[in-house]
C-alpha cells in the first residue's frame, strides 16, 4: 500500500470509529488503539503535506485559531419558532392549520434541545461550512471550532444530496458540563453558570484545541437545501441519521392532538432523565408539501410550533443573604430561603453569583423571590415578587468587607467576584489551602480529612500546609475526638507525602488558576520550583497553553514573602519541588531536532520504550520515512519496502545498539 493509501484508509477507518464511539455510543476498538490510529495518520500528514485534507478526522483536536469570525450570510434564513405555552394554544395552532391545508395532518414532535443554533453546510458529503444563528438571516463562521466536534461528521455516507444544509443545536450534555465545572472550581476559578451559555460561548473561542476539550455535541433536526428529494420530515431524520449524523431517537409520529398531548405529558416528566438539557418540544407538520402550503409569516414558520414545558419554579421567602468566602478568598453569596418542595427536593440555599446579580434583579432580604433548579446542583433565585415587597425594604448592600476575618475586600476590573485579599490570615482561607493541599490528587494525606484541618488551625496548632510537617503525635493528642491510633495515622500520611512527586506538589500549593493539568504542564517545562519562581511572565506564556491569567497568578504567587517561606519551609523538610532526578536524568536534548522512524522487532527495548526514549531525549519519532527523516532505526523483520524507501531517500538505517550509543 502506498502512503496515499495508507492515509484514506487511516482517515476511512478513524472516521468509522468515531462515529461508533460518539454518534452510536458503541465504539468497536479501546481508546489505546484509536490514539495509535490517530498518532499514526498525524505523522503520516505531517510527513505529507501534499496530502492535506480539510476533512481529516487528525483535525478533530483543533489548534486552529480564528481571531475574527467571519460574518456570513444564511442561504434560508434561520427562522425562530412560535412559542405555545399551553395546551389549548396547540389546539388553537391545529384548528389554523386544519383551514389552510387539505387532507389528513401528520405531525413529528421532537424535544427542544437547550444548547447554541448552528447551521451546517456540506457540499459533496464534505462539511464545508458551520455559522451561527446569530440574527436569522446572517451568523457567526465557526467551521473550525464546530470541526473538533465530534458528533458532527467531516464526511458523510450513503446516499446523501450534492448540496444541503443541515440545522441543529450544539449542546453540552449535563455529566461533561459539571465535569468543567468540577475541574474550574479545583482550580479556583468560578464555576460556569449553565450548559446552554457554557456551549454557545464555546463555539466563540478563538483556540480551536480549547474547544476540542470541551465535551460539547451536536444534535440535529432540519434539512433545508434544492432538489432533496425527501417528503416529509419524519423522513428527513432517518435520511440524516443514515448519513452519520446524530439525529436524537426520542422523535414521534403523531396523528392528532391527543397524541401529541400523551408525548408532551410523558417528556415533561422524563426529560429529567436524558443527558442533556431541554425545554420543551417542537410539534412540526410532516409533510413538506403541506409545510409549503402553510408557509411563514414575517417571524416564523407556520408549520412549527414549540411548547415550552413549564419551568419547575417554587416561591418562597429569602430570609437571609450570607457571604461564604472559598479557599482562594473568592466571595460568594447565598441566598437562605424559607425551605420549600422543588423538583422532589427540599431547597433551604439558592446561589445568588455575585454582587452584580443581586443588584441585577433586585434582591433583598425578606423577598419573595421565585427559585429554579437548572442544569445546575445548587438553584438559583430567577425573580422577586415585587408586589409582595414591604414598604420598608431597602436596597441589599453588598457586603465591602470579609465576614470572617473583616478585610476591606477587592474586586478586580473585568471581573465578577469579590475577594478577600488577606490571604494567610482569613481562617476559610486558610483552612481551605491546607484542605486543598492534603487532598487526593495533591499531596493525599491519608489519615487527615478536612475536618481535622479545620480542628488544627481552630487550635492554633498549624497556620498553613507547611506546619503539618512539624505536628508530633503528642500536639495532637490533646485535640476532641482524637485517638491514639488516628494520631499516630496523621502523623504516618503527612511523613509519606514527602513521596509525591513534583507536578502534584505544585498542584497542592494552590496557585489560583493552576489546576491539575497546568500544574504538570509547568512541573514539565520548568523542572524545579526554583526555575518556575523564576520565570518570567513572558517565559511562561511562551508555554503551550499557559494564557496570561495563569501566568500573571503565577508571578504573584512567587512574589509573595510569605509564599517564600512557605516555599522554603517544604524544602527543609524534604518535600518533591523538582522533578524526580530520574526521570529527569533520562531527559536530555541529545535528539533535539531529529526525527526517527522505527522498524521491525527490537531485542534490547520494547518500542514502546525505544519511542519513550526518543521522546524524553527532544526527538521525534515518526511513522513513515520521508525526505524529513534523519534515521530509520532498524530490528528485525523490517519491512522489505521501509528499508528501500530508506535507502532512495538516503536515510541513515541505524540498529537498536547503534540508537541505544547515540544517547
Ligand atoms: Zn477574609
Amino acid at each position: 500500500m502506498d502512503t496515499q493509501q495508507k492515509i484514506q484508509t487511516l482517515r476511512e477507518e478513524l472516521r468509522q470509529h468515531n462515529y461508533n464511539y460518539y454518534v452510536l455510543d458503541k465504539p468497536e476498538i479501546d481508546d489505546f488503539t484509536f490514539d495509535q490510529k490517530l498518532k499514526e495518520l498525524q505523522a503520516l500528514e505531517q510527513a505529507h503535506p501534499e496530502y492535506f485534507d480539510a476533512n481529516s478526522p487528525s483535525l478533530r483536536v483543533g489548534g486552529q485559531i480564528t481571531k475574527n469570525f467571519n460574518t456570513v450570510k444564511h442561504e434560508t434564513r434561520m427562522y425562530s419558532l412560535d412559542n405555545s405555552y399551553s395546551l389549548e394554544d396547540l389546539e388553537d395552532w391545529e384548528k389554523r392549520i386544519k383551514k389552510m391545508v387539505d387532507g389528513e395532518v401528520e405531525y413529528v414532535c421532537e424535544l427542544k434541545y437547550d444548547g447554541a443554533s448552528i447551521s451546517l453546510t456540506y457540499e459533496k458529503g464534505e462539511l464545508i461550512r458551520a455559522v451561527t444563528r446569530g440574527d436569522g438571516v446572517q451568523g457567526d463562521d465557526v467551521t473550525n471550532n464546530i470541526k473538533t466536534i465530534r458528533t458532527v461528521p467531516l464526511k458523510l455516507k450513503g446516499d446523501f444530496p450534492e448540496k444541503f444544509d443541515i440545522r441543529g443545536e450544539i449542546v453540552l450534555p449535563l455529566a461533561g458540563f459539571a465535569a468543567m465545572n468540577a475541574e474550574r472550581v479545583e482550580a479556583g476559578e468560578e464555576p460556569y453558570s449553565n450548559p446552554r451559555n457554557t456551549a454557545s460561548g464555546s463555539l466563540k473561542l478563538q483556540d480551536s484545541a480549547e474547544v476540542a476539550k470541551r465535551p460539547l455535541e451536536c444534535l440535529l433536526y432540519s434539512i433545508v437545501g434544492e432538489n432533496l428529494n425527501i417528503k416529509s420530515q419524519f423522513e428527513s431524520l432517518e435520511k440524516a441519521r443514515s448519513w452519520g449524523f446524530k439525529v436524537p431517537e426520542v422523535a414521534k409520529l403523531t396523528a392528532s392532538t391527543d397524541e401529541t398531548f400523551k408525548f408532551l405529558d410523558y417528556w415533561d416528566v422524563h426529560r429529567h432523565e436524558l443527558p442533556y438539557e431541554t425545554d420543551g418540544v417542537v410539534i412540526k407538520v410532516n409533510n413538506f408539501q403541506q409545510q409549503e402550503e402553510l408557509g411563514f409569516t414575517a417571524k416564523a414558520p407556520r408549520w412549527a410550533m414549540a411548547y415550552k414545558f413549564k419551568t419547575e419554579q417554587a416561591e418562597t421567602v429569602l430570609e437571609k443573604i450570607t457571604y461564604q468566602v472559598g479557599r482562594t478568598g473568592a466571595i460568594t453569596p447565598v441566598a437562605n430561603l424559607n425551605a420549600v418542595q422543588l423538583a422532589g427536593t427540599i431547597v433551604k440555599r439558592a446561589s445568588l453569583h455575585n454582587a452584580d446579580q443581586i443588584e441585577k434583579l433586585d434582591i433583598r432580604e425578606g423577598d419573595t423571590v421565585y427559585v429554579e433548579k437548572g442544569g445546575e446542583i445548587i438553584p438559583k433565585i430567577v425573580g422577586v415578587d415585587f408586589e409582595k415587597r414591604s414598604s420598608d425594604s431597602t436596597p441589599t448592600q453588598y457586603i465591602t468587607s470579609c465576614p470572617e476575618c473583616d478585610t476591606t475586600l477587592v474586586r478586580q476590573p473585568g471581573e465578577a467576584q469579590h475577594y478577600c485579599p488577606n490571604a494567610s490570615g482569613c481562617p476559610p482561607q486558610i483552612i481551605g489551602r491546607i484542605q486543598h493541599y492534603i487532598s487526593r490528587k495533591a499531596l493525599d494525606i491519608e489519615g487527615l480529612g478536612g475536618e481535622t484541618v479545620a480542628l488544627l488551625v481552630n487550635n492554633g496548632l498549624i497556620k498553613n500546609y507547611a506546619d503539618l510537617y512539624d505536628l508530633r503525635k503528642e500536639d495532637i493528642l490533646p485535640l476532641d475526638r482524637m485517638a491514639e491510633k488516628s494520631a499516630v495515622n496523621l502523623v504516618k500520611g503527612v511523613e509519606s507525602s514527602k513521596n509525591i512527586p513534583f507536578e502534584r506538589v505544585l498542584f497542592g500549593l494552590g496557585i489560583r488558576f493552576v489546576g491539575e493539568t497546568v500544574a504538570r504542564k509547568l512541573a514539565k517545562q520548568f523542572k524545579s520550583i526554583e526555575v518556575l519562581a523564576q520565570a518570567t511572565f513572558d517565559e511562561l506564556i511562551a508555554v503551550d497553553e499557559i494564557g496570561e491569567r495563569i501566568a500573571q497568578s503565577v508571578v504573584e504567587f512567587f512574589a509573595s514573602e510569605e509564599n517564600k517561606v512557605l516555599i522554603d519551609k517544604l524544602k527543609n523538610h524534604g518535600i518533591q519541588l523538582e522533578l524526580d532526578a530520574a526521570v529527569l536524568e533520562n531527559q536530555t536534548e541529545k535528539l533535539k531536532g531529529s526525527i526517527f522512524v522505527i522498524s521491525g522487532v527490537f531485542t534490547q527495548v520494547s518500542r514502546t520504550e525505544l519511542k519513550k526514549m526518543i521522546e524524553d531525549n527532544g526527538g521525534k519519532a515518526s511513522g513513515s520515512i520521508s525526505s524529513k527523516t534523519n534515521y530509520l532505526v532498524a530490528g528485525e523483520n523490517m519491512g522489505p519496502s521501509k528499508r528501500e524507501k530508506a535507502e532512495k531517500l538516503n536515510v541513515p538505517i541505524i540498529t537498536e545498539s547503534e540508537f541505544l550509543a547515540m544517547i
